[in-house]
């Protein structure tokens, strides 16, 4: 993970250290290594902006007080930094006082919210809550069916579209899901809903009607960590779409360049809530920017 940022900021971390004095043209050199190597990682430009601007001035500041390895200082700024970037520290998920507390997935196709939807039921089960799954992607041939394995994989029950609750239509697949919730009283509903290729307008009112069907506790858009440059746009499109309270990285795992999860929060001003790191349903965690951080600087 973040091998090739990581390797360059590690690179110009090494040049820095040998040296026992820093000067300000030091540091220069150092920042505008900081910014390549960012830029190169598909980070959005105003975030680079902000954290090269931010590091500059604190290390300057390290560079003038003339400490003991003043290199280690900047390594430090520069951590502090990314943990500033990445929303400090994750806070808690908003459960609902009674009733069932929804949890809506939102996303591109192929970002990984079936997936997500059997992650987050496993874990909620095992922290003792009854979980349901709602099948509102109707749009891809073999959703209803993948999430099914998925619920089964996580031992969590799935409501599928079936005559008499929605066969076609995903917001009524959503009410019924959540009025079974209520009725059979299940702690969480989590409603898979459609991604396409790319954002268009159709899938947002879909995913609006049924944002708006089941007014979610929490809307997490999910973003592929892999899809560098255009993770900015795709965030945006879906903050102004449909809107969300979280973001999920997933395929952290494959992410050679790291840039995704160091713009999403700066771009949207949502935070970072889980982190997914694989296809096995363990294979995610509450994402915690001090951790990532230290990933990237590792
Ligand atoms: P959806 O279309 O948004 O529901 O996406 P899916 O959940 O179907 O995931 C698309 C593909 O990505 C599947 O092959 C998943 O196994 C895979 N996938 C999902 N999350 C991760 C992850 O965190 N890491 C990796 N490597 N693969 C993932």
């Amino acid at each position: 993970m973040f091998n090739n940022l990581s390797d360059r900021l590690r690179d110009s971390f090494k040049r820095l250290r040998s040296k026992g004095v820093l000067s300000e043209a030091d540091v220069d050199a150092t920042v505008g290594e900081i910014r390549r190597a960012l830029i190169d990682a598909d980070v959005a430009l105003p975030v680079v902006r902000d954290f090269t601007k931010a590091v500059r001035e604190k290390a300057y500041g390290a560079a003038r007080s003339q400490a003991l390895n003043p290199g280690q200082q900047v390594v430090r700024v520069v951590h502090e930094q990314l943990v500033e970037v990445l929303g400090g520290e994750s806070r808690e998920l908003v459960f609902a006082q009674r009733g069932p507390t929804v949890f809506m997935l939102a996303g591109l196709q192929g970002a990984g919210k079936t997936t997500l939807a059997g992650k987050l039921g496993k874990w909620l089960r095992e922290s003792g809550k009854t979980v349901l799954l709602v099948a509102s992607d109707l749009q891809r041939p073999n959703a209803v069916n993948q999430l099914q394995v998925v619920g089964q994989r996580a031992g969590v029950e799935v409501w599928a579209p079936e005559p008499g609750n929605g066969v076609g239509d995903p917001v009524q697949v959503a009410r019924s899901g959540l009025a079974h919730a209520l009725e059979n009283g299940i702690d969480v509903v989590i409603v898979d809903t459609a991604g396409r290729l790319g954002v268009d307008e159709e899938m947002m009112q879909q995913a609006r009607d049924i944002r708006d069907a089941v007014n979610p506790h929490e809307i997490m858009f999910v973003l592929d960590a892999m899809i560098g440059q255009d993770a900015v746009q795709t965030a945006t499109a879906f903050r102004d779409g449909v809107g969300f309270t979280g973001v999920v990285m997933s395929k952290l795992d494959g992410d050679a360049r790291g840039g995704a999860s160091l713009s999403v929060r700066g771009v949207t001003g949502a935070p970072i809530l889980f982190a997914s790191t694989g296809e096995g349903l363990d294979d995610f965690e509450r994402f915690h920017a001090d951790r990532m951080a230290g990933r990237i600087l590792d």
